[in-house]
């Protein structure tokens, strides 16, 4: 089975790929098909985004599609980043700026308010127009300085209690284990698998 992902995000084309490789599933990211006009990612919550992400490659190419919204919620920024995760610090934004940005905004507060979480919502929607959507979400703190250079985003400064270290310090494996993407990937799956 091939599937193609509505994403050019190279970080998360790796952590989809690997899950669903696993899985007998081949997996192409939009980087294979420049045709491909990709959606104005301009819904208010992840749920909105993932379909239109998902609904406007199915419409140009008649397959089936999966889409990958996702961002950090920071609860002491009442919820912030969220839906603008990718673009946080301006349209342009490298992860770097974005990373940066936070730490600023994050500067007066002290370790035990720097509580957040990644969420993840995947569509999976078929060319008659229906989609089945898939949620996971961590929990973490933000740190005060970068860790690790492994990931992608926000990952290293998202610390996590269960490994003791950054999401930038871990195994794509071990990160597929925990992480919102890895939660709405093991859904997905059942789903296709009818457990
Ligand atoms: P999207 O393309 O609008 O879904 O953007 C998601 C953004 O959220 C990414 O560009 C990252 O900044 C952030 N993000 C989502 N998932 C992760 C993750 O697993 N690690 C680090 N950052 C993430």
């Amino acid at each position: 089975m091939e599937l193609i992902v509505a994403t050019q995000n190279q970080g998360k084309l790796k952590e989809i790929r690997r899950v669903l490789a696993d899985a007998g599933i081949e997996v192409e990211g939009m980087d294979a098909f420049p045709q491909l006009v990709p959606a104005v990612e301009d819904g208010l919550t992840f749920a909105e985004n993932a379909r239109k992400k998902a609904l406007a490659i199915v419409e140009q190419t008649g397959k089936p599609c999966l889409a990958d919204d996702s961002g950090l919620e920071v609860a002491a920024l009442n919820g912030r980043p969220g839906v603008h995760s990718a673009r946080y610090a301006g349209a342009l934004a490298t992860d770097a700026d974005n990373n940066a940005l936070l730490l600023k905004e994050l500067a007066e507060i002290d370790e035990q308010q720097r509580q957040a979480a990644f969420c993840c919502v995947m569509a999976l929607c078929t060319p008659d127009g229906h989609c089945r959507l898939f949620e996971g979400r961590l929990e973490g703190r933000i740190l005060t300085e970068p860790q690790g250079d492994g990931g992608f985003g926000y990952d290293p400064l998202f610390w996590v209690e269960a490994f003791g270290c950054s999401l930038a310090e871990v195994s794509l494996e071990d990160k597929n284990s925990i992480s919102h993407r890895g939660a709405a990937l093991r859904q997905l799956l059942a789903a296709i698998e009818g457990r």
